[in-house]
């Protein structure tokens, strides 16, 4: 732990889930699972007091942060706002629509990597927002996606099926990415420490193959397969598709009639809906 690596101290504030990282080891990891280059253009989301922003911009082309709080953002600026590979924007992540942002900025426009130390009360919109969904992924992908989250949530993300940590936020985002556990960070590398320990998680964009032939189809399959994961699939599925039908399917994919939402692997999910798709 070291205290000059944080460019300026300031009071975290819970309203925007701020917890300041301040473990050096954490830091480490997350600069080298990000595997930067300097042809790199990363996506900063809430730099906070800009201790990874730092590490960032002495290592990449350019970094574009994104902060919602205005007294950090005028701290920052005050800060980094001199160094020519640093751009900053006000606002909140999920609101901002970036390309048009980034127009007048050439050397920033199209960043390939996010490198993060996110809010955590909004994982779930910000995967979303940098992955997009089922239906909609993202057609711009990044190359690589570098995030802080929940540990819990780390391990949904690259759980395997027939786990107990798999479910539809798995599938979800597996379908959309392939994702490495890193690195497990506890409470105290924050200041202050959150409730509970955190995980670097990598995330490699690509859709699985094969890809879903109806991913509306999919995306409805996964939210009522899993919507109870206690029953069976066959019954959470009764209410959309016909009982018979789908032990067919069942059959003809080798899947066992009893088997959970959670027991099917995302190439298994995706070979269900492809059966189902004209239902
Ligand atoms: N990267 C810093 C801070 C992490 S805390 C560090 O590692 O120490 C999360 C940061 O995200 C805070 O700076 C917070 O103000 C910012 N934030 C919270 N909600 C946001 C949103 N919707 N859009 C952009 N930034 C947000």
């Amino acid at each position: 732990m070291s205290k000059d690596s944080a460019s300026f101290s300031a009071r975290p504030r819970k309203r925007f889930a701020q917890h300041w990282l301040r473990s050096d080891k954490a830091l480490a990891q997350i600069l080298q699972a990000s595997e930067l280059q300097q042809r790199d253009r990363i996506l900063e989301i809430g730099p906070g007091t800009g201790i990874l922003t730092r590490q960032l911009l002495s290592q990449v082309g350019a970094v574009t942060a994104v902060e919602i709080d205005r007294d950090l953002c005028r701290k920052l600026g005050q800060k980094l706002g001199k160094i020519p590979n640093f751009l900053l924007l006000q606002g909140d992540i999920l609101e901002l629509d970036l390309p048009p942002l980034l127009e007048p900025f050439p050397d920033f426009q199209k960043p390939n990597k996010v490198v993060a130390n996110i809010p955590y009360n909004i994982t779930g919109p910000i995967l979303e927002k940098l992955l997009g969904t089922i239906e909609h992924p993202n057609p711009h992908p990044y190359e690589l996606i570098v995030l802080l989250v929940q540990k819990e949530v780390a391990q949904r993300l690259v759980a395997q099926a027939g786990s107990t940590a798999f479910g539809a936020l798995s599938v979800r985002v597996q379908y959309l990415a392939q994702g490495d556990y890193v690195y497990t960070v506890p409470a105290r590398a924050f200041e202050p420490p959150p409730k509970v320990d955190s995980a670097i998680i990598r995330l490699r964009p690509r859709l699985v193959e094969p890809p879903a032939e109806n991913p509306k189809r999919l995306s409805q399959l996964v939210k009522v397969g899993f919507s109870s994961k206690r029953k069976m699939l066959r019954n959470n599925l009764k209410a959309i598709v016909e009982s018979d039908r789908l032990l067919e399917v069942m059959n003809a994919l080798n899947l066992n009639p009893q088997a959970r939402a959670e027991d099917l692997s995302v190439p298994e999910w995706v070979a269900l809906s492809n059966h189902l798709k004209d239902l």
